[in-house]
């Protein structure tokens, strides 16, 4: 059994969704994992927000404007009047659930519930159109399996459960489930963060033990570098599961930062293809890569505070990083990179909900300063240790960039470095320059 996710630009428009079901109608058996149509994510969101800050004007306009968009879907997907108003009907109870609520007395568990909508509709409206052409598909209602506990996945529940819905359909061929949306440990909806689809088709994946999992998304592959920022990015044809990893977790959009580890776990191939252009390579993301590149590609990673203590303290004495990283710990945020000299430490953190009171605790070690707005960029290949040349040239061709941390040698995948975010998009491109195309490694 395969896992083909299909992202938001690809089920965008009735003319995408219509293409989607093409794709998918074969005699390959198959889960299909759905995102939402395309901005519909950013409308709950912004319907989340007119909610907590009682804004009824912009609540109804940014309702208003989303039900229009879903109108015209349903007008072009479906030809029979009454395919139209089955689709309408569906359509309804969801925008009657998001209009009903009750902004008086709004809290998180309602904003998560207003986030599933999206999700729930795309694979009403694909199922639906999939029954108009005659074609059997199976809705499996991702709330019945996908669970997470304390933020993971509860993969024990998720594995018996899939196992359950998928069984009672043994001739099924092609089943239609959403992605990101998800139950939480007291049985409320949650969801898998932003991008959180890819992680759902990972999650599923490996909870089947499918044989691949594809991730169809509106580019062809994993490029080297940002296409977004940089000029002249190309399509990266293999990459290993931790290659993929690295640059997934520092930034590359295309992936949610989550979502190979759990391929990476059952040592299932996860391919990333192109809906507009199904006949690309793509990009094959697997164990035993052979290609022999030093370097594969370079991501960036946004919204990061350096935290940089000094203190005599900690010259000749130990327990001092114990302690500076239980407070990390105590307020559950992740640290991305970490340098030490004798007397201080640098540290970057992306997670900035608690940072007030981080640095309140770490001010009893020493001397504490904090920059915003930097930016980690990750330069992604194979660097040996007997080979410096990789790093030499990558500071060279940042000569004039001023850098703020490196880390080099954590793992032998990657090369970071803090920048701040004013200097992102020069350095991504003259990395790209640099390292792909003058003499590249
Ligand atoms: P989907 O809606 O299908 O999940 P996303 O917008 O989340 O799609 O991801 C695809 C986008 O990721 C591409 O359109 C591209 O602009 C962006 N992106 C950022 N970095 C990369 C990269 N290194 N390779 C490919 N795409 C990237
Ligand atoms: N619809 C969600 C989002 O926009 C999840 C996804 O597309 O992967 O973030
Ligand atoms: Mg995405």
């Amino acid at each position: 059994m395969k896992i083909l996710k299909f992202g938001g630009t690809s089920v965008g428009s009735a003319e995408r969704i219509k293409h989607v079901a093409e794709l998918i109608n074969n005699d390959e058996k198959k889960i299909v994992v759905l995102s939402a149509v395309s901005g519909t994510t950013n409308a709950l969101v912004e319907l989340g927000n007119c909610a907590n800050q009682k804004n009824k004007a912009k609540f109804e306009i940014t309702l208003r404007t989303l039900r229009e968009k879903y109108e015209v879907v349903i007008s072009e997907l479906f030809d029979d009047l009454a395919y139209q108003a089955q689709a309408e009907e569906y359509i309804e109870n969801h925008f009657a659930l998001i209009q009903s609520a009750d902004t008086d007395n709004f809290t998180t568990k309602e904003e998560r519930i207003f986030l599933a909508q999206g999700e729930l509709m795309s694979t009403r409206l694909m199922h639906l159109y999939l029954r108009s052409l005659g074609v059997d598909a199976v809705l499996l209602p991702a709330l019945e399996f996908m669970k997470t506990s304390d933020g993971e996945p509860d993969t024990d529940y998720i594995e018996t459960e899939i196992e359950k819905v998928v069984n009672k359909f043994p001739n099924c061929k092609l089943f239609i489930t959403q992605g990101y949306i998800c139950m939480n440990e007291f049985d409320e909806i949650d969801n898998l963060k932003r991008g959180g689809s890819d992680y759902s088709a990972s999650i599923i994946g490996a909870a089947i033990k499918a044989d691949e999992i594809q991730i169809w998304t509106d580019i062809d592959g994993m490029h080297n570098n940002d296409p977004r920022i940089v000029d002249k990015t190309f399509p990266v044809h293999e990459l290993s599961f931790e290659e993929a990893a690295e640059l997934a977790y520092f930034g590359a959009k295309i992936l949610h930062p989550a979502s190979v580890l759990p391929a990476q776990k059952e040592n299932i191939p996860v391919r990333l293809l192109n809906t507009m252009q199904p006949e690309k390579q793509g990009t094959l993301i697997r164990a035993d890569v052979t290609h022999d590149k030093k370097i594969t590609a370079i991501a960036a990673k946004d919204g990061i505070v350096a935290i940089k203590i000094r203190s005599s303290r900690m010259l000749l004495a130990y327990g001092f990083l114990r302690k500076v990283f239980e407070i990390f710990e105590k307020y559950r945020t992740p640290i991305d990179m970490i340098t030490t000299s004798e007397v201080a430490i640098s540290l970057t953190i992306d997670d900035t909900s608690n940072l007030s009171k981080i640095l309140d605790e770490i001010d009893d070690f020493g001397n504490v300063e904090s920059n915003e707005n930097q930016t980690i960029i990750c330069v992604v290949g194979r660097f040996l240790q007997d080979d410096a040349n990789v790093a030499v040239k990558v500071l060279q061709i940042l000569k004039d960039i001023p850098i703020r941390m490196i880390s080099y040698g954590g793992s032998k995948y990657n090369i970071s470095l803090l920048v701040h975010n004013d200097y992102k998009a020069k350095a991504l491109q003259l990395l790209n320059d640099g390292l792909f195309f003058e003499n590249a490694t």
